[in-house]
């Protein structure tokens, strides 16, 4: 049996602390004169970003500077460092585990299953929150974008988890519709979309299983894996 999870909002609020630091720049932008960065924000053009591949393996400071250039045609480099610097800061703390994600965790090792993070975004910026939150000894194997060079867009990092632990029986645990259950799909596992953070509300077409929480997730898990025993 083989467990793969998504990290951001489905293990932590990314999305949460990631407004929180969106909120601090504001008055950081507008005490600059920064307009058009500050539109940028307000009328939500950062959704664009969504469908950007190589966005998904970026590093973060090269996230925000990206951002910058798509709104100024110079930048300054101090004051990207100030930005990356101050959203840095305010999003690491107030990025936390949600309060399901321990109990998760520990109840799929308790069902004797394999346990795999696939993860987008950068090695070092994952691996920090990784780092911070204090769970990356949960895992038997780490899959992260901005390592493998594919985004979960693609199939590739799934079918990596499946090779490294060839199962018959496989779980995808994540937020997203179209990267965490899509890609779970591709390798044949049972999908369980979980509603929150950024994506939540969104459609879900390639999910097996909507839940509202980890918890839900774990019945899901424990209830097919009786099934099939
Ligand atoms: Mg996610």
């Amino acid at each position: 049996m083989l467990v793969l999870v998504d990290l951001d909002d489905t293990l932590c609020n990314t999305w949460e602390a990631g407004r929180y630091s969106v909120l601090r720049l504001v008055p950081y932008l507008l005490r600059r004169r920064k307009f058009r960065a500050f539109f940028y924000i307000l009328t939500a053009r950062y959704r664009e970003l969504e469908q950007l591949r190589d966005l998904h393996t970026l590093d973060f400071d090269k996230l925000v500077e990206r951002v910058m250039r798509k709104v100024y045609a110079k930048v300054d480099r101090g004051e990207l460092e100030e930005i990356t610097e101050l959203v840095d800061r305010v999003f690491f703390s107030n990025l936390r585990l949600y309060p399901d994600a321990l109990p998760f965790l520990e109840g799929v090792r308790g069902l004797g299953a394999r346990l795999v993070l696939i993860t987008d975004s950068s090695t070092k910026w994952q691996r920090k929150k990784l780092e911070y939150l204090g769970i990356k000894d949960h895992f038997d194997a780490l899959i992260i974008s901005g390592e493998t060079g594919h985004s979960k867009l693609e199939p590739h990092n799934f079918r990596l988890a499946r090779h490294l632990f060839p199962d018959e029986e496989i779980y995808m645990v994540g937020d997203r519709d179209d990267t965490d259950m899509r890609g779970g799909k591709e390798i044949g596992a049972t999908t369980i979309l979980v509603q929150r953070g950024y994506f939540r509300g969104r459609l879900a077409r390639h999910a097996d299983y909507v839940v509202k929480d980890l918890l839900e997730a774990l019945e899901v898990i424990r209830r097919e894996h009786e099934k099939r025993a």
